[in-house]
């Protein structure tokens, strides 16, 4: 971050690409040019006018552009740190689905994003180098591998960003699952109502209908400051048209990584109509050591949300086993057993308690 305030550039429409344009917003200091022009050339840098505008600039530790203004630190990979962090990969049948549990696939429709996160765990994938947008060929294929496959329940378009997509094309994938019987629910992974929250208009959202099938939408924030008036407003025409709405987070360092900003981040999901699903430990992404902290940490963070929070508020803490091995929940454990039939349960206060009680 930079302290040259009385140069800048006014924040543009449009979003910001290059480490020049970076330097010129104020975003970063002149000085470092040479080690973001490094990064640059590794990653895919962009951030949405409305992200560049919720931005404190006089704040070197704001946790927004800690999301997504690039920093040297991206340039130094740990040894346990992958590629391919969750095994994507590993699980991938055809071109643009992911399919690692019987019921439910991955459809890697768009692997470009409005503003690039700096943490992202497909970050060696998304961007304008990356796969760009899956081709119509590809696309049939993985609706023929959708449509062959009746146990697959549910579709989940995930990228980068599925709703970078037109309106039109949404409509189109839609309109081709609605003819497939067994698929029964399509979720959309999006940061979208956040990073870019004009885009939620009445014509994206009825696209995202489709007759028989359940809509919902994950919301991927991380700091209370992102659920601004314009993003609420978003969810707030997704939620009203019936699309049911949950949250997914990152535990982040400097970002989210204490009691009041979690608590402040999964109430601002309730108040929105949003659901607080899941909040993941952060994945081992190349270049990202910067943001991750230990499970002991996180699982203390998340211990504390019990008793502080409405049931309503609470996430579940989860990590994605590197190699591709799915998700495990790795929050407080409540309960563990001691004899036979016994076990001891933990309250919010830490308290320890009988079961069956003794008396
Ligand atoms: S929006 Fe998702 S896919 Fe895109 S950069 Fe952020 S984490 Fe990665």
């Amino acid at each position: 971050m930079s302290g040259q305030h009385h140069q800048l550039k006014p924040i543009s429409a449009r979003p910001i690409r290059t480490p020049a344009e970076l330097v010129e917003t104020g975003l970063i200091a002149a000085e470092n040019l040479a080690d973001i022009d490094a990064v640059a050339k590794r990653y895919a840098i962009a951030i949405s006018p409305a992200m560049a505008a919720l931005i404190d600039r006089n704040d070197p530790a704001d946790p927004i552009a800690r999301q997504f203004v690039p920093d040297a630190a991206e340039m130094k990979v740990t040894s346990e740190e992958r590629q391919d962090p969750i095994g994507d990969l590993a699980h991938s049948p055809v071109e643009g689905i992911v399919h690692r549990y019987p019921d439910r696939v991955l459809l890697k429709a768009a692997h470009v994003c409005p503003s690039y996160c700096r943490f992202c765990f497909r970050r060696e994938m998304v961007g304008p180098q990356g796969l760009g947008t899956l081709p119509t060929e590809a696309m049939t294929g993985a609706f023929g591998y959708i449509a062959g496959h009746p146990e697959i329940w549910e579709v989940i378009l995930t990228g980068g960003e599925p709703l970078i997509l037109s309106p039109r094309r949404l409509g189109e994938i839609m309109q081709r699952l609605a003819a497939i019987d067994h698929v029964k629910i399509v979720r959309f992974h999006t940061r979208v109502p956040v990073v870019e929250p004009d885009r939620i208009d009445e014509v994206l959202v009825a696209a995202l209908k489709a007759s028989g099938k359940v809509a919902y939408v994950a919301l991927h924030a991380n700091h209370p400051r992102e659920l601004t008036p314009a993003a609420r407003a978003a969810c707030a025409r997704l939620v009203d048209a019936g699309i049911l709405m949950i949250s997914q987070s990152v535990l982040l360092k400097g970002v989210n990584d204490n009691p009041d900003t979690l608590v402040a981040l999964m109430r601002a999901f309730v108040e929105t109509r949003v659901k607080p699903y899941y909040l993941h430990h952060p994945d081992l992404a190349p270049g990202t050591s910067h943001f991750r902290l230990t499970i002991e940490e996180g699982r203390t963070l998340v211990a504390g949300l019990r008793g502080r929070i409405s049931g309503l508020c609470q996430p579940t803490y989860i990590l994605d086993i590197p190699g591709g091995y799915g998700k495990a929940m790795i929050g407080a454990d409540g309960i563990r057993q001691v004899d036979i039939g016994c076990y001891m349960v933990s309250d919010f206060k830490g308290g320890g308690h009988a079961y069956p009680p003794s008396d």
